[in-house]
């Protein structure tokens, strides 16, 4: 019979896709070769809150307002070499949603007593990711210590690394962890010449997953606290999830919410301010007027097609006006 896995509160809320995801800088001292990091985020101070450019907290509280989040977890770059700003948004975040939502960062450092005690009572989990040519002695190292330390102040430690060769010899130190987390390696813009070099190939030719990472986790991945988080369970269900629960929030009443979390909508171009007589009919909740085109249910735009004349299109996007995935026209 399989063992019950031993998830983490943060990736159990995280498989709700409740969880934000606070960016809080793309610097980073490290150079990891796989590193996934976008080109628009790599080296450079930026803070995201999901996939929108931020710069305060209250700019991080409206967005998790959005998507009803049920906690955050923090990444980068290297969080800790901006601890101040992670401390700052972590105290609003408890401030105004309550201890209850749930705090996770994650650190490719061993976080020594005094970073510990700057986090106690705002971060609830650390995820660590110790560099990739010390997992060999990792229970030799300060992140063991890290460790230990962590869970007598009340943390919630683990570790979280991609899947890389050399994932089984994490082993050694999951005796002093609560859980380690195993992220499917991904190609991406940054890390492509990289991958080439090592003569690392695709998976398949629909997703990002690298081939090669269940086999180097190896039996690892029987142990209850050892979880594998796949390439396409993060688009699938994480990512999904979270769009459904900003679209419930945001969508207007003629928005169609698909199954995926995006928006369906219709628009009729350049009509100026003067509407076709046809929106004189429609409820007036049902359209929108927006920089001289006018925004309507996608099947307003394909049933009556005859009576509008101009340019018409069905978009499909991320909610909150996110990323456009289609535009269809409509002859
Ligand atoms: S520690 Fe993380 S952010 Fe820094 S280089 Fe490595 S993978 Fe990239």
């Amino acid at each position: 019979m399989a063992r019950k896995r031993e998830l983490s509160r943060g990736c159990m809320l995280c498989h709700r896709g409740g969880k934000m995801v606070l960016f809080v800088t793309g610097l980073c001292p490290r150079t990891c070769w796989y590193c996934p990091l976008s080109s628009e985020r790599k080296g450079r101070d930026v803070i995201y809150a999901n996939e929108r450019l931020i710069q305060t907290p209250d700019d991080a509280e409206a967005v998790a307002r959005l998507m009803s989040a049920l906690g955050t977890g923090i990444t980068g770059g290297e969080p800790l070499a901006v601890i101040d700003r992670v401390i700052t948004f972590s105290k609003r975040l408890k401030q105004v949603f309550g201890d209850s939502h749930h705090i996770h960062l994650y650190t490719g450092k061993a976080p020594d007593e005094d970073t510990l005690r700057d986090l106690r009572g705002l971060v609830d989990e650390i995820r660590m990711h110790p560099p990739h040519d010390i997992w060999g002695r990792v229970a030799e190292s300060p992140y063991r210590d890290s460790a230990v330390l962590a869970r007598e102040m009340g943390f919630s430690i683990g570790v979280e690394v991609p899947s890389l060769p050399g994932t089984g010899d994490l082993s050694s130190i999951l005796h002093y962890l609560d859980f380690l987390n195993i992220n499917e390696l991904e190609w991406g813009e940054t890390n492509a010449e990289a991958m080439r070099e090592r003569n690392m190939v695709l998976e398949d030719g629909i997703h990002n997953a690298v081939r090669g990472g269940r086999g180097w986790a190896g039996d690892l991945l029987n142990h209850p606290r050892v979880h594998w988080c796949s390439s396409s369970f993060k688009d699938s269900v994480q990512l999904r999830k979270r769009l459904l629960r900003v679209a419930r929030n945001t969508a207007r009443p003629f928005d169609q919410v698909t199954r995926d979390g995006t928006i369906l909508y219709g628009v009729l171009k350049c009509v100026g301010t003067v509407l076709p007589p046809l929106f004189e009919q429609l409820d007036p909740g049902m359209y929108e007027l927006k920089d001289g085109a006018v925004e309507t249910a996608w099947w307003v735009i394909t049933e009556f097609s005859d009576k509008m004349p101009g340019e018409k299109v069905i978009i499909e996007r991320y909610p909150d006006r996110g990323l456009v995935v289609e535009v269809t026209p409509v002859a």
